[in-house]
């Protein structure tokens, strides 16, 4: 056996990803010293409580709670607690001894990435986080390496298996939202506390990381628009199958130019978070279950797919051991770290000046003229219409006299679609608007 250097790994947490990392790094100690081109030794594992029952079989010597005397001395820290604090800590503490550092920790990377970034730049060290976005899917160093020498245009994202789950079950078996959000909670695929993922947080946080990367722009969490998928009804996907269409939670950033912008190129981003209808030939579409995609167009490269499992313990801790694997190399290497670059700085816009498709349903009277005022309303509006359905709604969904309009419109800008949409609630003639949804992907 190659008579390698040894490189100290500490641990930060065991749970679902980091009891899997341990026992994968132990496992195949000798494969993954010869990638690395240095033995991996896990030195200890830092954890709350040390005699909690741990997923994989783990030596009880390698538990600690002091989580300070692991990190100083070791060249390699792994951080899979989660959370703010004390992840944000333990992270500069081992960048200010000289480690390089694995994370997964998305929440962490959304709100703190700046600082962490500058500390490692300070020291030459690396930070690795293939894992806090789309888990197993290697997608970070794709956007960060692989097309560091083309120009993305836009990522349209699948980042959350969870709300991907609950729409592609509504899409396939007709259910209402909360009868398949009860039955993902049951069988685990959603927390008992489904907030983050329904109401678009994690996807919002992974949608910050992706852009900052694929942009060259530091992207705080704030400047991403954010909705999530309650208002999401059975009778909306209905229609929404009906267009053709199937509706994803989808996470946008896009590059796009705007006169309004205070930028040398013109050049601004978007980035957002919303449910939105997708044509059911566009290859997100056929993104089932709880897997993730990222769909990436490059100015050179065109049009990309990543596709996997979003998330699951073992499956994000191939992500990290990766990681882990380019950090050794890196530390074999020496010199210094190559940080994060965000010196493209381009000014994020509000979401009231993006353009997008759009499908709006509404419920109105059925009687002659009515359609006549809603295409008035919406071409004072200045939003131009594409399609106008009358649905067939089944008896018993909406009252008599009372029709479903869809209207699909053309490319429109969102201030304008949601003052007009104002405007037609106000209208006397619309009833209801059942929903409004933006169309991406075509
Ligand atoms: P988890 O199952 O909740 O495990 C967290 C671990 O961290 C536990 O071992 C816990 O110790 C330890 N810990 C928490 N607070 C601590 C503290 N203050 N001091 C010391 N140890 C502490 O979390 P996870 O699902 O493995 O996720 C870890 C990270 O990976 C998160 O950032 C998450 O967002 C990210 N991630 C997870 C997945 C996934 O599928 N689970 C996918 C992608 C990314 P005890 O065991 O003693 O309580």
């Amino acid at each position: 056996m190659t008579d390698y250097r040894r490189l100290r790994v500490a641990l930060l947490g065991a749970g679902a990803v980091g009891s899997q990392v341990a026992d994968l790094l132990r496992k195949h100690a000798d494969e993954l010293a010869d990638r690395a081109g240095a033995a991996l030794e896990l030195v200890g594992i830092a954890v709350r409580n040390p005699d909690a029952p741990r997923e994989a079989d783990l030596p009880r010597e390698l538990f600690t709670t002091d989580s300070e005397q692991l990190i100083v001395g070791a060249d390699i820290v792994i951080e899979l607690m989660g959370g703010i604090e004390p992840a944000r800590t333990d992270i500069l503490l081992a960048l200010s001894s000289g480690a390089d550092v694995v994370t997964a920790n998305k929440a962490l990377l959304a709100t703190h990435g700046p600082e962490i970034f500058d500390a490692a730049d300070q020291v030459g060290a690396s930070v690795y986080y293939e894992a806090a976005a789309a888990g197993a899917i290697p997608i970070i160093r794709p956007l960060r390496d692989s097309l560091a020498g083309d120009r993305v245009q836009r990522i349209m994202g699948i980042v959350n298996g969870t709300t991907n789950y609950i729409l592609d079950r509504m899409d396939t078996e007709g259910s209402e939202f909360a009868d398949v959000l009860a039955d993902a909670q049951r069988l685990g695929y959603a927390e008992a506390d489904p907030t983050a993922d329904v109401e678009g947080y994690d996807a919002a946080q992974k949608a910050a990381i992706l852009a900052s990367l694929a942009f060259h722009t530091a992207v705080p969490l704030e400047a991403v628009h954010r909705e999530g998928i309650r208002s999401i009804d059975r009778q909306t996907m209905d229609a929404a199958r009906h267009a053709g269409y199937v509706i994803k939670l989808l996470a946008v950033c896009e590059r796009l130019a705007d006169a309004e912008v205070d930028s040398p190129t013109g050049e601004a981003i978007s980035v957002r978070v919303y449910p939105a209808l997708i044509p059911r030939e566009h290859p997100l579409a056929s993104v089932h279950g709880a897997n993730n995609a990222v769909f990436v167009q490059a100015e050179a490269a065109g049009n990309l797919m990543f596709y996997g499992a979003g998330a699951g313990g073992v499956q994000t801790a191939s992500a990290v051991l990766g990681d882990v694997v380019s950090a050794a190399r890196r530390h074999i290497a020496g010199g210094v770290g190559v940080g994060e670059s965000t010196r493209a700085n381009l000014p994020v816009v509000p979401i009231g000046r993006v353009t997008t498709r759009y499908q709006i349903t509404l419920e109105v009277s059925d009687e002659p003229g009515v359609l006549a005022t809603v295409a008035g309303i919406l071409s004072e509006g200045r939003v131009s219409i594409a399609t106008v359905e009358q649905t067939l709604v089944p008896a018993g969904d909406v009252a008599p006299g009372i029709a479903r309009l869809v209207i699909g419109t053309h490319t429109a800008r969102e201030q304008d679609l949601s003052d007009t949409v104002d405007r037609l609630a106000a209208s006397g003639v619309v009833g209801r608007v059942v929903s409004v949804l933006r169309v991406e992907g075509n």
